[in-house]
């Protein structure tokens, strides 16, 4: 079976990549083994606004412009719903915090997505006395539902493999073989599954574990989504979701007390209803230490290339970086010099 590419991955990264296959006709198979959650647990949110700092996200505009575009087409294409649209309330911890806001929201990168008006607290069931700044062109992509209905629509096109790939099984060439697969071009998108890598394990992934808790809290009723000292973020029926944990050690997809913990602390500095925690999962993110991605051609073999390092925004970041690289393979462009991983040699 000869195709165009074969893809390494299904995560967003992997998955925004054949999208643009897909709109230029290109043919392709995609092999995943599930050895990585991130996408499946992610929270999904999309913010152009880094709310810690009140800065704007690395080319939040242009990312937003062509991300969300993507996600309605596949939402269409596959007869899902994968874009939640829901502001963003920033507690205010103090007056200070109120004045970096309206500071924030007279820079001009910023004004789009801050509103001017400070919302004023009327539920008992958060602690807040200082009012809420919004945050606009915000939402929430569904991700366990993007990679679980794209599989199924690969799955219905023949173009996918269950399977662990077997970089021993690579024939390279001019024509790449991998067992009864032909293609001209490669691309591994395994997010932390580099490491097992050998063309591209030592490229300077520094990887972030992360956990979160979905809780029940029926006295809440909130539907926007709440930035505190975690996020809160509206699932429906009364679940909320509440993230997310950072940890550099552990670098396993299991769950932990410790986390849990953590969470729970920092959810009771501001929620004040009763709640029950009904669920908690981990993930690895693709984090690397200059937070940009890594995208780009292996030094020696020409059709083989990496798409990888979405860190904490692979929602924003992957439609950008799938372009990029598409761009890159198939009309020679060269890539943002931000993302090239020739930025290492
Ligand atoms: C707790 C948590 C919360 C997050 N919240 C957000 C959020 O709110 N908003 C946001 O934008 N981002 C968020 N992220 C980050 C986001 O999830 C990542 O940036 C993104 O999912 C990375 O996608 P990826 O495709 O590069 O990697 P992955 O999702 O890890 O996908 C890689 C895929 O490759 C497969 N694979 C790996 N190795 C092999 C192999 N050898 N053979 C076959 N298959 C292989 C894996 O099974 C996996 O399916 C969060 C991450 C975590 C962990």
């Amino acid at each position: 079976m000869k195709v165009d590419y074969i893809i390494v991955g299904s995560g967003l990264a992997g998955i925004l990549f054949c999208e643009v296959l897909r709109q230029h006709g290109k043919s392709f198979v995609v092999i995943d083994d599930n050895s990585q959650q991130s996408s499946v647990v992610a929270g999904g949110l999309y913010n152009p606004v880094i709310l810690k700092r009140f800065s704007e996200v690395w080319m939040a505009k242009a990312q937003l412009e062509l991300a969300l575009p993507m996600y309605h087409a596949i939402e269409k294409d596959l007869d899902v719903t994968l874009d939640y649209k829901t502001p963003i309330h920033r507690l205010f911890a103090s007056i200070e915090e109120q004045n970096n806001w309206f500071t924030a929201c007279d820079k001009p990168n910023l004004a789009p997505f801050l509103s001017t008006n400070i919302l004023p607290n009327t539920n008992t069931a958060i602690a807040c006395n200082h009012g809420f700044g919004k945050v606009l062109q915000t939402g929430r992509i569904h991700t366990a539902q993007l990679v679980a209905s794209y599989r199924t629509w690969l799955e219905e096109q023949n173009s996918f493999l269950e399977e662990s790939f077997d970089y021993n099984a690579l024939t390279l060439g001019d024509t790449l073989r991998y067992k009864k697969h032909e293609a001209d071009q490669i691309v591994f998108a395994e997010g932390f599954g580099i490491s097992r890598n050998p063309f591209f394990k030592d490229l300077p992934l520094k990887p972030t574990k992360g956990e979160l808790l979905t809780i029940h809290a029926p006295d809440l009723k909130i539907d926007y989504i709440l930035k505190s000292s975690v996020f809160l973020m509206p699932l429906g029926n009364d679940k909320y979701l509440v993230g997310a944990t950072y940890e550099w050690k552990d670098m396993s997809n299991t769950t932990t007390a410790k986390a849990k913990e953590n969470l729970l602390t920092k959810l009771k500095s501001f929620l004040t209803c009763d709640f029950t925690v009904v669920d908690q999962v981990a993930g690895v993110r693709p984090t690397v230490k200059d937070r940009r991605p890594m995208v780009g051609r292996h030094s020696e073999y020409n059709n083989m290339y990496v798409l990888n390092g979405l860190g904490t925004r692979g929602v924003m970041i992957a439609p950008y970086v799938a372009h990029e690289l598409y761009n890159f393979i198939e009309k020679q462009q060269a890539l943002n010099p931000e993302i090239d991983i020739s930025r290492f040699n």
